[in-house]
C-alpha cells in the first residue's frame, strides 16, 4: 500500500477527532522517526512526552518481550510479580504510600477525584464536596477529568459536567485562597501546565497552595502526568518546590510508550479514602504495563536519566534563547529542564512553523495557542540539540520570509 492509501484508509474509517500532520510513520530508532516514505525525523515530541528513553532501549524492548511470553494480562484479582514490583519502584520514586495503576493519564485523575470526594464523606458524613482546579489546565477528555481542566472550549459541548468545580488562576495564591469554602475537599494542579502553554509553577505558589491544603484539610493532588519522570530535572517536578502531594497523578513516561498511568497517595489520604469495592479497572497496571513501568524506573536508575536531564538543559535552553533573541516573532521561553516552549506573536501560527519544521525533518508540537512546545526523549545529547536548532533555525527564517 502507498502512503496516500494508507492516509485515506485512516480518514475513512477512524473517527475524525484529530487533524492529523501528513506523514506515516512506521518506525523509530534513537531519537528519530522514519515515515513510510523512508523521511526520517528528529524527534523533539516524543509522542507527547512519552518516549522518554528514545525508541532504541534494548533493556526496556528485551523486558516487555520477555513478559510477552510469561504472561500480559491476569486481571487485578490475583497478585502477579512486574506489578508488586512496579508498585514499590513507584511509591519510592514519588516520595508517597500507595499505588493504583490506571489505563491512561485521564483515569490516574477520574481516580484521583473520586480519592477526594471518598476523603471528605469518611470525614463530613455529607456530599456535594468542592474541588479547585486551574484555568488553563488540562487534565484530561473524560468527565470527569474534563470538569477539572481550565478550557471553556473542550467543556462547552458536553455540559453538564461534574458539579462543585471552581476555577482559580494559576500562581496567583489569592485567587486560590479565595475559592476555598467549607465544602472544598481538594485542589488540583499541573506542577509545570503542559497542554495549557507551558507555565512551571513558581515555588511560593506551590508552597503556598500546599499551606492552604495543610490548614484546611485539603488534598493537594498534583498532575504530574507530562512534567513527571524526570523531565523538568527531579524525578517528580514538586521534588525541586520542597513539598510532597497528598495524590499525585503520572502517564506519558512512566510506560515509555505502553499505556499505563497511575495516581499515588500518601499515607494518610490511602487509609481514610478507597477500599474494596469502591474503585477498579480490568486492565489497570497489568503483568506488561507494569513490568514497563518497572524496567523504566530501573532504567531511569541505572543510565542517570535525571541527571542527564540536568546536564543537557542548560544547552538546550541556551540553544532556544538564540533562537528566541535572533527572530522577533519568538517572543520568548518558557520551561523548565526538558519541557520546553517558545512564544510566538500573535500574528504568527505555530502550526504552520511546526509544519515548515516537519518537513525540514523536525518533529515539534505546540501547547495553548501561541506556543511551540518541544518534549523530547530525555536521552538526547548535545549533538541531537544542534540538529534541532539548525532545523529549527530553517523553518524559522522560513516562517519570517514567507510573511514579508
Ligand atoms: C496528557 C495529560 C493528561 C491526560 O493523559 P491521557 O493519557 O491522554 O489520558 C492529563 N494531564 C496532563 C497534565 C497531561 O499532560
Amino acid at each position: 500500500m502507498t502512503t496516500n492509501e494508507y492516509k485515506e484508509m485512516s480518514e475513512k474509517y477512524l473517527l475524525h477527532t484529530y487533524n492529523r500532520y501528513p506523514v506515516v510513520l512506521e518506525k523509530g530508532e534513537d531519537v528519530y522517526l522514519y515515515d513510510t516514505d523512508g523521511n526520517k525525523y528528529l524527534d523533539f515530541a516524543a509522542g507527547i512526552a512519552v518516549y522518554a528513553l528514545g525508541y532504541s532501549n534494548k533493556k526496556f524492548a528485551d523486558a516487555l518481550k520477555d513478559q510477552i511470553d510469561k504472561v500480559i494480562h491476569t486481571s487485578n484479582l490475583y497478585y502477579n510479580v512486574p506489578t508488586a514490583l512496579a508498585s514499590e519502584k513507584l511509591a519510592k520514586a514519588t516520595g508517597l504510600d500507595k499505588v493504583f495503576f490506571t489505563n491512561s493519564g485521564t483515569e490516574a485523575i477520574e481516580g484521583a477525584i473520586k480519592v477526594a470526594r471518598k476523603y471528605a464523606w469518611l470525614k463530613e458524613g455529607t456530599t456535594d464536596h468542592e474541588i479547585i482546579a486551574m484555568r488553563h489546565s488540562f487534565h484530561g477528555r473524560s468527565l470527569g477529568a474534563l470538569s477539572v481542566t481550565g478550557n471553556d472550549h473542550y467543556q462547552e459541548p458536553f455540559r453538564p459536567l461534574i458539579g462543585g468545580i471552581r476555577f482559580a488562576d494559576f500562581n496567583d495564591l489569592d485567587s486560590v485562597r479565595s475559592q476555598i469554602t467549607q465544602k472544598t475537599c481538594a485542589i488540583i494542579l499541573e506542577t509545570v501546565q503542559g497542554e495549557g502553554g507551558i507555565y512551571p509553577a513558581d515555588k511560593e505558589f506551590i508552597q503556598g497552595v500546599r499551606r492552604l491544603c495543610d490548614e484546611n484539610d485539603i488534598l493537594m493532588i498534583l498532575d504530574e502526568i507530562q512534567c513527571g519522570m524526570g523531565r523538568t530535572g527531579t524525578m517528580f517536578a514538586y521534588q525541586d518546590y520542597g513539598i510532597l502531594p497528598d495524590v499525585v497523578t503520572c502517564a506519558k513516561a512512566i510506560g515509555a510508550g505502553i499505556p499505563v498511568g497511575a495516581f499515588v497517595l500518601n499515607k494518610k489520604t490511602a487509609e481514610n479514602s478507597l477500599v474494596p469495592g469502591d474503585h477498579g479497572t480490568t486492565y489497570g497496571g497489568n503483568p506488561l504495563a507494569a513490568r514497563a513501568v518497572s524496567t523504566v524506573l530501573d532504567i531511569y536508575k541505572e543510565d542517570g536519566i535525571v541527571e542527564h536531564v540536568n546536564e543537557i538543559t542548560p544547552y538546550l535552553e541556551k540553544k532556544l534563547d538564540e533562537l528566541a533573541q535572533k527572530y522577533d516573532f519568538i517572543t520568548g521561553r518558557r520551561g523548565k529542564g526538558l519541557m520546553q516552549g517558545l512564544i510566538v506573536a500573535p500574528e504568527y501560527k505555530p502550526g504552520e512553523i511546526i509544519n515548515t519544521a516537519r518537513e525540514n525533518g523536525l518533529l515539534i508540537i505546540s501547547a495553548g495557542t501561541d506556543v511551540l512546545r518541544l518534549v523530547p526523549p530525555l536521552v538526547i545529547t548535545k549533538a541531537h540539540i544542534d540538529e534541532m536548532a539548525e532545523k529549527l533555525d530553517a523553518a524559522l527564517a522560513q516562517t519570517a520570509s514567507e510573511k514579508k
